[in-house]
């Protein structure tokens, strides 16, 4: 379940040393070297997130964040905007495009990593990567891999990253649509039912340990998992 990361940059020795640091550090880079070819790629698999950097050839970075922003599908796709100049950062704060963060060259990848970290554990809490665990029900998002008292559980992308969302947030009551909206992000084809469907099948999964019972459902408000539920 890596996060894509859509890299729009036209110096092809810069875009090649980002793609590699993403790479590196388990996510899945996308390529453009213009915001015209970054604009099909967003269509066709809407990124996590977007590294956007300002000067481009054709469409400049500020132009194509604002398209994205006016779009109900891309609007939420957070973006860090990469700078020739530090001059340029007032202006960019000025703007007011909707860019979540920005960093001026040259910097570290490093520290391009740590901020893609941190806006992606803001818009996507289920695409980061450390283990998290309830209990001895452990879920790596790295390995894709479910476990309850060391024994690996089989479960399907979808029910992961439902489960993955609610043990990130234990005790938390998510409506069906804020489920919707952090599982599937923007793509709508999906109703209130799909969600029910796909925690039922989570709580097959658990079954067998007893741990089906860490799910409540919350009548008229959603579900919300906690190890209080157990006992
Ligand atoms: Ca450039």
């Amino acid at each position: 379940m890596a996060a894509n990361i859509l890299i729009v940059e036209d110096e092809n020795a810069i875009l090649e040393l980002i793609a590699l640091n993403l790479h590196q550090s388990g996510f899945n880079p996308l390529r453009a070297i213009s915001a015209e070819i970054a604009d099909s790629l967003v269509k066709n698999t809407l990124p996590d997130l977007i590294v956007l950097d300002w000067m481009l050839p054709g469409m400049d970075g500020i132009t194509f964040a604002k398209r994205l922003r006016a779009n109900s599908d891309t609007k939420k796709i957070p973006i860090i905007m990469l700078t020739a100049k530090s001059e340029e950062d007032n202006k960019i704060l000025g703007l007011n495009s909707g860019i979540d963060d920005y960093l001026t060259k040259p910097f570290s990848p490093k520290e391009l990593i740590a901020r893609i970290n941190a806006l992606l554990r803001r818009s996507s809490p289920e695409l980061t990567d450390e283990p998290v665990n309830i209990l001895d029900l452990t879920l790596d998002p790295l390995q894709h891999q479910l476990t309850i008292k060391g024994k690996l559980i089989q479960i399907g992308p979808t029910e992961f990253k439902i489960l993955h969302l609610f043990i990130k947030n234990l005790n938390k009551v998510f409506s069906r649509n804020q489920i919707m909206d952090k599982v599937w992000g923007n793509k709508s084809e999906i109703d209130d039912r799909t969600v029910d469907v796909h925690i039922k099948r989570i709580r097959a999964c658990l079954a067998n340990d007893g741990y089906d019972k860490i799910i409540r459902t919350i009548r008229g408000e959603g579900y919300s998992v906690s190890e209080k539920h157990l006992s």
